[in-house]
Order: structure tokens, then C-alpha cells, then sequence
């Protein structure tokens, strides 16, 4: 067999989950450019290159979802696909017990974690032949939080703010306009699509997916589709939802679109939309050893260009510091738009918490606490546990417990990202409590504001679902919702979707 096949495959897992390829790191440098200073979409801007400088200098995972593993494999013809199939599983295993990727797997039907990313259906990998005499290995990991804001549309179809999209290549730029208005507060932005055009609904998914293997910067060889991916791309970032949907310039830093035949009654438009942590890598490989001959979208002798030139997270001056457990003033005293740096402790919390909580006490004392919505990747050391990935999970999946868990249990700050609707608002404005938004995906630098774990509940749930108790330090924050009835992100979206019928309706 092919002594060096394993460790290579290991090595791009790795180096996939730690690294973002050069053409994301100079679409974020070019985002970062665009923002004007002081604004929360700088800030938050700021956190995201700091955070994936950090990531790549510690080979930690740079967010800590490290998303559902897609392996893309071209083979010669006689290869064994069983062995390497097998292999490839055995490397993502490995991967997961270091820490590099979160056990991410998951029974549908018990919600029990398999612990090592194994299980029907995970990892995905996709074999194909091919008539050269390497071998060829791609890798996308892409997070729940994106695949949640996946997008099919049947066409014709009514759409909010645009009116009817028609079988055309202007329904299609509707649909697309609409999937990226849609993501914000899901995925976190600036992020980009892959879109395809036809099939039917399974290879349309697919094939939107398979556009992401794409460089930011590749050109398009179909005219049409290169004109329309020009045309969404001069006109998307005047919607104005900007970095974490906190409004700004920049909202999308790619689009790419494929179209495969469809048949005559179906026109599907299928959307695959990718965050910032847009981790994408690939190599190639020896076929009678599996050592990696060369990488794919990253050239190994070219020196990785620092996202920042500073020490980190600027301050200035003007940010709040909260001690949690934190009071009722405390929190009412918050403004939509205050920065705040949380001390204390603070306990993680997703949907087997909340659901948890709906139906029995909470493990611990919640009054006053600060609220997490994050599923870490925790390792366990002779010492303890350690966090080595810690951001914020999408708050909106919270949505139907949130203010009864508020109202119950007396918890002062829910923090995730995307912020949370009507009925998490009205909780916050009757029990004194404020939604902070954390900076999507910044795993390794909330890492850092993590000074220890204390102690662990509910760990039957997986690591990514238990509730964590953890001491932080400076913990930034935006507030995004506040006790008096105050919503960015309602406003946002309503200021977005007027933006919506402007440049597409
Ligand atoms: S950056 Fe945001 S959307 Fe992307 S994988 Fe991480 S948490 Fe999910």
C-alpha cells in the first residue's frame, strides 16, 4: 500500500483546519481596507485577522466549528478506493483526537456524538477517476452554521423585496441577492456563495458545493455566468449587512456559479453559502507512496503574510467592563452598540442545554449569569480540561427556550452571534437582560479570554453540547439587543431588505 498516504491526508486536515488559503486571506485583507476605522464592522474585522494570524501560528482550529469534512478524490484507474477510504477516515479520527477538528458527528435519531467525526454519512468523500497517474485530494470544511443558510429555489418563485424571479439568468441573480440577504445572522459574513444553476435537487446542492473548490479570484470560462457573478459582486455590498451582519461595506467576498443541464419542468437555483473561516485546501499526491507531491491553493515556499500588524484586539477606551455574576442595572444600564469586556464566569450553553432546560433544573446556578451559545473544542490534559477553540455559536437555533430560560433561571447575558428574534427581545426587556454578539468564528482569539475551566455539566451531551463553566478575562463583546426594546439586528434587516428591492427588484 502507499506508505505516506495516511499522514498526508492527515496533514491537510490539519493544515485545512488551521490555515485559510492566500486568495481568502487577501479577500479579508481587502474587506479590512474597506471598513472605515472605529466602526463595529472594523472591530470585528480586526478580531477576525487576529484571529486567524493566531490560528495559524498555534495549529489551532480557526473557528471551532470545524464544519461537516468533504474530501474531493481523483484516483488512477486501479486504485483501491476501499483502503484509502479507510484511511481517510482513520486520518479524520486522528485529527479529532488532537484536537484539530470538533467531533462533529452526530446520530440523528438519539443525538449521541460518536466522539472521533465517524458515522453514517460522515466524513463525506467523493470518489472519481481520473486519466493522470497521481493522485488528487481536496478538502472543504464547512460549518453548521453556513449549511444552515444553504438555499434552493424552484423558479418561477415570489421573493421577498425582489418580486417573481422567472427562468432567466436575472431570476437566478434575484435568488442569489435574496440567499445572501437571507444568511446574515446565520453564516457568518463576510462569507461567499457557490451557486448552481439546473440539475435536479440533489446534484444542485451538490454542484453549488463543488463551486467552492473555486479561487476567490478565478475567472469564470462560460461568459454568461462570468457577466453574473461580475454583476452580483458589484452590486451585493450595497446591501449594507456588512462583517457579523453589524452593517458595513462589505458583505460578500465571492461568488461563483456553475450551471448543469436540468430537465424541462424543473429550474432549480441552488446556493451553498460559506463563511469567512472559508477553509478550503488540497493536494496532490505520489501513487505508489502517497507522499504529497504538492499542495493546491497554497504554494508552501511563499512566506503566510500576517492578517495584522499589531499585538491585538485595539481597544479604545470606551468599552465596559462587566463582572459576571452581573446585576440587573448593571445590564439595563447597556446601549445597542456598547462594547463590553466580560470577567467572571460564564457558562456555555447550545441546544441540548436548552432543550435540557425546558424540562429540568438547571445544573447550576444561572441568576445572573452570562450565557454562552459556543461548542468548544476542549481537550482533556493530565491537568484538566482545556479550551483550545471557543466561538460563538448562531443564537437564533435558541430561539423558542431563550426567554423562558431568561425568565426561569434569572440569566443577565445571553452572548453568541446573529442575535435572536421578537420573543428573546421582549424577554430581555421584561427580566433585565442583554444579547451580546460575539465575533463569529474568532476561535482562537475567545480562546484566550478563557482563563480556565472550572467544571463541566451535562458531558453526556458530547463536548460541543455540554455546559462548560468557564473564568474569563476581558471577554469582548458587542451589545446587539439591550433591555429597553433595541434590536441591531432588526434594524439591520429591515434597512437591508430596502437596500434589497433597490438594487434588485
Ligand atoms: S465562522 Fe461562523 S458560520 Fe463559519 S463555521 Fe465558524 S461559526 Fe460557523
Amino acid at each position: 500500500m502507499l506508505p505516506s498516504f495516511f499522514d498526508s491526508v492527515l496533514q491537510l486536515i490539519v493544515r485545512t483546519s488551521t490555515d485559510l488559503p492566500p486568495d481568502v486571506r487577501a479577500a479579508m485583507r481587502h474587506a479590512r481596507g474597506s471598513e472605515a476605522e472605529g466602526t463595529r464592522a472594523a472591530q470585528a474585522l480586526a478580531i477576525i485577522a487576529l484571529n486567524i494570524d493566531l490560528a495559524v501560528d498555534n495549529e489551532g482550529a480557526i473557528c471551532q466549528d470545524t464544519g461537516m469534512p468533504t474530501f474531493e478524490v481523483h484516483v488512477p484507474v486501479g486504485a483501491d478506493q476501499i483502503w484509502m477510504r479507510a484511511q481517510i477516515r482513520e486520518a479524520v479520527a486522528q485529527a479529532t483526537r488532537r484536537g484539530k477538528l470538533r467531533p462533529n458527528s452526530v446520530d440523528s435519531i438519539t443525538g449521541q456524538n460518536s466522539g472521533d467525526n465517524l458515522g453514517p454519512g460522515t466524513p463525506i468523500i467523493h470518489f472519481d477517476q481520473w486519466t493522470r497517474d497521481d493522485i488528487e485530494i481536496k478538502l472543504i470544511l464547512k460549518g453548521g452554521g453556513c449549511e444552515n443558510t444553504n438555499a434552493q429555489y424552484a423558479l418561477p418563485v415570489e421573493l421577498p423585496h425582489l418580486g417573481r424571479a422567472d427562468r432567466t439568468l436575472e431570476g437566478v441573480r434575484k435568488c442569489i441577492l435574496h440567499a445572501v440577504w437571507n444568511a446574515q445572522g446565520k453564516g457568518c459574513s463576510p462569507g461567499a456563495v457557490g451557486v448552481s444553476v439546473g440539475g435536479d435537487r440533489t446534484s444542485g446542492y451538490v454542484h453549488a458545493k463543488e463551486q467552492l473548490f473555486r479561487t476567490l479570484d478565478d475567472v469564470n470560462t462560460d461568459e454568461r455566468l462570468r457577466d453574473l457573478e461580475a454583476s452580483i459582486m458589484s452590486t451585493v455590498n450595497a446591501l449594507e449587512i456588512g462583517p457579523m451582519g453589524f452593517g458595513g461595506k462589505v458583505t460578500l467576498i465571492g461568488c461563483k456559479i456553475g450551471a448543469l443541464n436540468r430537465l424541462p419542468a424543473s429550474f432549480f437555483v441552488s446556493v451553498a453559502y460559506d463563511c469567512w473561516a472559508f477553509r478550503r485546501l488540497g493536494v496532490t499526491l505520489d501513487a505508489t507512496t502517497g507522499a504529497i507531491n504538492s499542495w493546491l491553493y497554497r504554494d508552501p515556499s511563499h512566506p503566510i503574510i500576517p492578517m495584522i500588524d499589531q499585538a491585538g484586539f485595539a481597544r479604545t477606551g470606551r468599552e465596559v467592563a462587566l463582572h459576571a455574576p452581573l446585576t440587573e442595572d448593571a445590564v439595563r444600564a447597556l446601549k445597542v452598540g456598547d462594547v463590553v469586556l466580560v470577567s467572571g464566569r460564564m457558562f456555555t450553553g447550545r441546544d441540548a442545554v436548552h432543550s435540557y432546560l425546558m424540562k429540568h433544573e438547571p445544573p447550576v446556578d444561572l441568576r445572573g449569569s452570562a450565557l454562552y451559545h459556543c461548542g468548544p473544542v476542549v481537550v482533556k490534559e493530565e491537568s484538566g480540561w482545556r479550551v483550545t477553540a471557543a466561538g460563538p455559536t448562531t443564537s437564533i437555533r435558541e430561539e423558542p427556550y431563550q426567554g423562558e430560560i431568561i425568565k426561569r433561571y434569572g440569566v443577565r447575558a445571553v452572548i453568541g452571534k446573529g442575535g435572536m428574534g421578537a420573543k428573546t427581545l421582549a424577554a430581555l426587556k421584561e427580566h433585565g437582560a442583554v444579547y451580546l454578539n460575539a465575533i463569529g468564528g474568532a476561535a482562537q482569539f475567545y480562546a484566550r479570554s478563557i482563563k480556565r475551566v472550572d467544571d463541566v455539566s451535562l458531558l453526556e451531551f458530547g463536548t460541543p453540547e455540554a455546559m462548560w463553566h468557564l473564568m474569563v478575562e476581558d471577554f469582548p463583546a458587542i451589545v446587539t439587543m439591550d433591555a429597553h426594546g433595541n434590536s441591531l439586528h432588526k434594524d439591520i434587516e429591515q434597512e437591508s431588505g430596502a437596500h434589497l428591492a433597490a438594487i434588485g427588484g
